[in-house]
């Protein structure tokens, strides 16, 4: 590594050691779901934005860091290894690629500093109880009244709605021809009169995602991007975006605190589990495999700081990223052994009382194995993925 590059992440760890704190280190070390919640998420985009180091990925020009693809690289790296909460990417790694690729001026202005600042929350209305991986069947109507489009319908699986006070959303504008043609993306204001959020609770008894129902709500046209039943080529670019997801730096985090545990736990016969040949076998494999993504990602995210979009690449990505978080989930259960059954949800929240049961790694094992699940699901599922590249990359 380059002296400069040395003196960066010298710089990028002092900072995180002074700014990220306890609090959200704790919050970060029990959070078992994707995200965490959102007065967490904002606490800590605050810090960032304060520091300017909110949206590396971003352009200089609408509030990135202008840092090179080496030390947006260090930066991830060095906030996985200090335990910092993910983001919430809906609105800095989702919207805002196509806020800037398809606004208007008007449009660009309005949105990308609150997006950057965090005084707007977003969530994603794309899926809907008949269109999930046939995302291009989507019925949610919407039907023009002057300077408003009248909603009528339902979005599912809506993460972080109940947070939201924004969400972008695909509707349908037009029958006519094939069904990706009538479809067009609406940035809307989650309090139009109209709009219902429900709870839906996840195997891990968490409440992520929702089902939203929308009832003659009216949205303002000027909260359309791009052009009326050409909404599809946005919500394609924006889902590669979703998906080109850098996993590499949270994997390694993920596998240290494997190494750590295993180093903690005893095999039965005196010695630590991690010196067990068939968990060393595993952890290296997991390493290799790591290693390997890192390498891919570097590629992708060079492509994405040049303002080109990821392509299929990010379907490779998102693969490999998620199956490989599996396999690491699915060791810390083993690892977690009979305190696996014991459900520790009261324990692992922020701040409680409750006391852990068993080895540390059990008191999160569980949940983010059954969490994790859902990973090699949104954003398009995992064969959706080996569909693309099948026709996209191999020409089949
Ligand atoms: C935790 C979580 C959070 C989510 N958050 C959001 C969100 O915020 N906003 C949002 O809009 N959506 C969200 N989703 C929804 C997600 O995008 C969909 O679940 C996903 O696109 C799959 O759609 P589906 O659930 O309808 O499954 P289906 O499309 O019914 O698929 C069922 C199974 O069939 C397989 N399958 C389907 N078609 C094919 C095919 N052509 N070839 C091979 N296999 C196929 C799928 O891979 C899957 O295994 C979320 C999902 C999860 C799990």
């Amino acid at each position: 590594m380059s002296g400069d590059l040395a003196a960066f992440r010298a710089d990028v760890r002092s900072w995180l050691a002074a700014n990220l704190t306890d609090e959200l280190r704790e919050v970060s070390a029990r959070s078992t779901s994707v995200f965490v919640d959102k007065q967490h998420t904002l606490k800590w985009q605050a810090i960032l934005h304060k520091k300017g180091w909110v949206a590396p990925s971003w352009p200089a020009q609408y509030g990135g860091t202008g840092w090179s693809e080496a030390e947006r690289h260090i930066f991830a790296s060095e906030c996985a290894l200090a335990g910092a909460p993910p983001l919430a990417p809906m609105g800095l790694r989702m919207v805002a690629p196509a806020i800037m690729h398809y606004g208007t001026e008007a449009q660009k202005a309005q949105y990308l500093p609150r997006i950057l600042s965090g005084e707007d929350y977003w969530c994603q209305g794309y899926s809907e109880p008949g269109s999930g991986s046939d995302l291009a069947s989507l019925s949610l109507r919407a039907e023009r009244d002057g300077d408003h489009y009248i909603l009528n319908g339902s979005k599912i699986w809506t993460t972080h709605a109940h947070f939201a006070n924004k969400m972008f959303c695909l509707v349908r504008t037009s029958r006519e021809g094939r069904p990706q043609q009538g479809i067009t993306f609406l940035l809307l204001d989650m309090d139009t009169p109209g709009i219902t959020v429900r709870p839906i609770h996840s195997i891990a008894d968490d409440h992520d995602f929702n089902q939203v129902f929308f009832e003659d709500a009216r949205v303002p046209v000027s909260g359309r991007l791009g052009e009326e039943d050409h909404g599809w080529s946005v919500a394609k670019y924006l889902l590669e975006f979703e998906r080109a997801v850098a996993h590499s730096a949270g994997l390694k985090a993920a596998l240290s605190e494997i190494v750590r545990h295993t180093r903690a736990l005893p095999a039965g016969d005196g010695g630590a589990m991690l010196d067990q040949p068939d968990i060393r076998r595993r952890i290296s494999g997991l390493a290799a495999q790591i290693d390997a993504i890192e390498a891919s990602e570097d590629v992708v995210m060079a492509q994405v700081a040049r303002g080109r979009n990821p392509g299929p690449a990010a379907s490779m990505l998102k693969i490999q990223g998620t199956e490989t978080a599996q396999k690491v989930q699915e060791l810390a259960v083993e690892l977690a052994g009979d305190y696996a059954a014991v459900s520790q949800y009261a324990a692992r929240q922020p701040g409680s009382n409750v006391e852990a049961i068993g080895p540390e790694v059990a008191l999160t094992a569980v949940a983010r194995y059954f969490n994790g699940r859902a990973a090699s699901i949104y954003g398009g599922s995992n064969e959706i993925q080996r569909n693309i590249i099948a026709k996209m990359v191999l020409g089949l």
